[in-house]
């Protein structure tokens, strides 16, 4: 007998999107031990992770080098032009206006974030994304704020 799980697609994207979300983690954590902001992200093209990029606004002197901008460089790079379509963009916090104008021009097709940035975030502002890109976001939401928060706590 064969059972057919009609959402069965759906719980794959939810589980692959945790997976890959755990990756940004680890480099939101990676940017922690540097004294960094802890925020993590990663692209990912047809199941391969193309770009990856964490916060190093610190040690590069540079308040662009955003974990998104670097990650947008590295896939472009990777997929020889500037379009990300059919890519996903993997970020542990919510996207600030600079690097959603910047995924405005990679025309990205989906962006997957894990926690709100009650502050900076994008969606404070309107829709800034490219009409073609879907968002989702909460993806391990308290994870990726605990990293935050204990991040500022240290700072205190
Ligand atoms: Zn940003």
């Amino acid at each position: 007998m064969r059972v057919f799980h009609f959402d069965g697609a759906a719980e794959e994207d939810v589980h692959l999107d945790e997976l890959y979300m755990q990756e940004a983690l680890r480099l939101a954590e990676t940017a922690f031990k540097e004294d960094e902001v802890p925020i993590g992200a990663i692209i990912v093209s047809q199941g391969k992770i193309i770009g990856k990029g964490y916060n190093l606004t610190e040690r590069l002197h540079d308040v662009t080098a955003h974990a998104e901008m670097q990650a947008f460089t590295a896939a472009s790079n990777f997929m020889g032009g500037k379009y990300l379509k059919d890519c996903t963009l993997y970020v542990t916090v919510e996207p600030c206006v600079m690097c959603a104008g910047a995924s405005y021009w990679t025309q990205i097709s989906r962006i997957v974030y894990g926690a709100k940035d009650e502050k900076r975030g994008a969606s404070k502002h309107g829709h800034l994304y490219h009409p073609k890109t879907e968002i989702v976001s909460g993806v391990l939401e308290e994870k990726c704020a605990d990293l935050i928060r204990s991040f500022f706590r240290n700072k205190r």
